[in-house]
């Protein structure tokens, strides 16, 4: 049947996206206007002519008939992009949940006109050969600042000030004390900013390996017959993705079209993005988290003028509005980070994925350690995979060696570190190289195991770890079955068995008493909460300021620290009895990423993973490095217990302050959902109270739908939201969706 209605939101490129106006389609009309199609409608009192685009039809109007409106006409788009978006939009909200508003506020960029700022330059003056000379000085004085900065103008004569501050991290006194020496000097001009103004200094090029070579002719050979696929660039630690993804990206650039890169934020640094402006000068734009609204919107002005072809950011970045879209990179595909976690909660690969079928655009997802659902798809033939499977210039990949904390148990070390680490740290201490001690402390939420034995208290329904609640139960957060606290040990009849507490502060402690010949530096929450916390500590440690650096998973990703031969991880179990279906997964990755931080440099690095469960697959896989198998083990698991990527999960979140009414509401809430998919593929799990189950006084429930196809899913949140909507109980309520969640609530 043809939709006798089309939904129109007016005035976009402003922030009154704020509501969806209903409008009857004419006969002439009918079948030419889709979702995106720009509209003029008439409008407010007045009914003054104005341009408005479409987001929706329907056959029964949600007002009196003769109180709508008619589309007056159809535009010929000039901005076609807008079109694009607004339909990736309503992809969006349809699979995802939400409004439409707040799926085109995530998509469309408003525009918000900042007065232009001052931007001030740091401008070279030497010759290479004097600044070389003047590096060397500052090298042998110790005068390791200056020497960075100076180093970074060799590579890039002229760099935006605040560019310089913030990614080299390099004080004002210094820019100035260089200005005094005549090394450089500052200059102001006002114009659009652009971090790095690039005055093409061809960087020596790199000959593909055969393997990066292959990937590259892979890709270009389909994007010459115009068929966009997406790909999976599957490559160990340090093979050289990136040198894979600007050789596609040059093809697509060649084409007079254009490429997104998305890397996650902790990961895009200063090292990175240079990298492609070596490649590609000034005609690359980056966007952060710490832009301001002004400096996002110029990044988009040039994109709207025509000046960039290659846009590297974070998950946002994936809607630059590019006219002629040609790749979208996608680094790290595995990352947690690519999940948005607020609503629409839409995932950046499928999203990608979309927006590359919508345009005509390849993706190109990287990782070394690929998500289930990538690999998956690799199997089933939907992405092609891309193998690398060496490391660039033949650099081994590191030693790894398990210690099973038990065994340590047994000979009365109790401390955190294995007698082996302890060793092997000493050793590196004698001989001047650095090391990094990694607690794993994602599953920190209380899980509970036997420091005798390694055994873990699991919820027998649904195969993930209890958690210990204050009150003394232990509870699971998937189905709400409950048990009390035990207090030996069930498998073995040890006392040892309890939460594991210890935080990078003690662990520090321990590691300042045993050596305290050693610089330790320690990176947590607490250490990094003042702005450029973080980059300090990194670049503290990356000027060898320090032999040992403590850290949460922040120090595993990003830099690359040649001097590193040693990488500790303390407690590798610790993210593998969260109460999440993707803690194997997770646990996986991190210790190989961890394990890829060793030996970047000359020397061949080795990596320690203590653990109180040496036999997990997810540890003895990481251990020896072997992802297939990994994935081979965890596929079963998925498949058997009916998760993603086997099957589809959909997350329904309540949240409320009543705890009574959120109780009856939800009740209410999972009877009708079972009503309504009544004689469909679909099993309805739940209520639970999520891990936390309150959270400043707000009380949280969840209900879990789970099902193999996406699409049921979809017509039950369709469902759902209209229950909710019509019914006054959820009034105070909040609901959100979440499909195949990656974080859990
Ligand atoms: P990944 O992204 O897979 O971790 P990178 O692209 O960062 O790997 O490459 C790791 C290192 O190897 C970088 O220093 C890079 O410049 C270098 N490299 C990559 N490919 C080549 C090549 N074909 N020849 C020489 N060096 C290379
Ligand atoms: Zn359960
Ligand atoms: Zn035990």
């Amino acid at each position: 049947m043809i939709p006798m209605y089309a939904k129109v939101i007016v005035d976009i490129t402003h922030e009154k996206l704020d509501k969806v106006f209903e409008y009857s389609i004419p006969g002439e009309l009918a079948g030419v206007l889709k979702v995106g199609t720009e509209v003029v409608v008439p409008f407010g009192r007045g009914n003054r002519e104005t341009k408005g685009y479409i987001v929706g039809f329907s056959e029964i109007p949600e007002y009196p008939p003769e109180q709508i409106k008619p589309v007056l006409k159809a535009q010929e788009n000039k901005r076609a992009i807008e079109t694009k978006l607004i339909a990736l939009a309503a992809w969006m909200k349809e699979s995802c949940g939400g409004t439409m508003i707040q799926a085109l506020k995530t998509v469309l960029p408003i525009k918000k006109r900042g007065k232009l700022l001052e931007e001030r330059w740091v401008c070279f003056l030497l010759s290479e050969e004097e600044g070389r000379k003047k590096l060397a000085f500052y090298l042998e004085k110790n005068q390791k600042a200056r020497a960075r900065l100076l180093a970074g103008l060799l590579d890039q004569p002229k760099q935006e000030y605040g560019l310089i501050t913030r990614k080299l991290n390099i004080s004002p006194s210094v820019i100035r004390a260089l200005e005094e020496q005549g090394v450089l000097k500052v200059e102001t001009q006002q114009s659009f900013r652009n971090p790095m103004e690039y005055q093409m200094k061809e960087r020596e090029s790199v000959v593909l390996s055969g393997e990066q070579r292959a990937a590259v002719d892979r890709f270009a050979e389909d994007y010459g017959k115009k068929r966009y696929g997406v790909y999976l660039l599957y490559g160990v630690t340090g093979s050289g993705k990136t040198e894979v993804y600007m050789e596609m990206i040059r093809h697509v650039v060649e084409e007079r079209r254009q490429a997104i890169v998305l890397i996650p934020e902790i990961a895009l640094t200063y090292q990175t993005v240079l990298r492609f402006y070596g490649r590609f000068g000034g005609r690359v734009a980056i966007l952060n988290s710490r832009l301001s609204e002004a400096e996002r919107s110029d990044q988009i002005e040039r994109v709207e003028r025509g000046e960039v072809d290659v846009m590297i950011g974070p998950r946002s970045a994936l809607f630059t509005p590019f006219p002629n879209l040609g790749l979208i990179v996608i680094d790290e595909e595995h990352e947690a980070a690519y999940k948005s976690d607020q609503v629409p909660r839409y995932h950046a690969r499928e999203t990608a994925v979309m927006r590359g079928e919508l345009e005509g655009a390849s993706v190109v997802l990287g990782s070394a350690t690929p998500s289930m659902e990538a690999f998956y798809r690799c199997k089933t033939g939907e992405y092609t995979c891309l193998t690398l499977k060496n490391r660039a210039e033949d650099k081994a990949l590191a030693s790894v060696y398990t210690v099973d904390m038990r065994e340590e148990l047994k000979k009365g070390n109790r401390s955190i570190l294995s007698d082996r680490l302890s060793g092997m740290m000493a050793r590196r201490l004698e001989d001047g190289q650095q090391m990094m001690l990694f607690l794993n402390r994602r599953g920190y939420a209380g899980f509970v195991s036997c420091r005798s034995c390694g055994y873990v208290v699991k919820c027998p329904h649904c195969d993930v770890s209890l958690s210990s609640h204050r009150d003394g139960r232990l509870v699971c957060h998937y189905c709400g079955y409950e048990e009390p606290m035990v207090q030996i040990c069930p498998s073995c009849g040890s006392p040892y068995i309890g939460g594991f507490k210890a935080g990078t502060e003690a662990i520090e402690e321990l590691v300042k008493r045993r050596f305290p010949q050693a610089g330790v530096l320690r990176m947590d929450m607490d250490t990094t909460r003042t702005k450029h916390g973080h980059e300090k500590i990194l670049s503290a440690f990356a000027n060898g300021e320090a032999d040992i650096l403590i850290g949460t998973q922040m120090i595993v990703k990003g830099h690359d620290f040649p001097n590193v031969t040693l990488v500790g991880v303390l407690a590798a179990d610790m993210s593998l009895y969260t109460d999440d279906y993707r803690a194997a997964e997770k646990t996986f990755a991190l210790l190989t990423q961890a394990a890829g931080r060793a030996g970047r440099g000359g020397q061949k690095g080795e990596v320690v993973i203590q653990t109180y469960s040496p036999e997990h697959y997810s540890i003895a896989y990481a251990a020896r490095q072997d992802y297939e198998s990994f994935y081979a083990e965890e596929i079963r698991y998925r498949e058997l217990m009916g998760y993603p990527p086997c099957a589809q999960l959909l997350a329904v979140l309540v949240t409320g302050e009543e705890e009574e009414l959120l109780s009856t509401a939800v009740k209410y809430l999972k009877e009708f959902a079972k009503r309504a998919g009544k004689g469909r593929e679909l099993q309805i799990i739940g209520p639970a109270s999520p891990f936390v189950g309150k959270v400043n006084d707000v009380y949280r429930r969840v209900i879990y739908l789970k099902s193999g196809k996406y699409h049921i899913l979809t017509a039950m949140k369709n469902y759902m939201e209209q229950y909710i909507e019509m019914n006054k109980g959820f009034q105070t309520l909040r609901v959100q969706f979440d499909f195949n969640p990656v974080n859990i609530f």
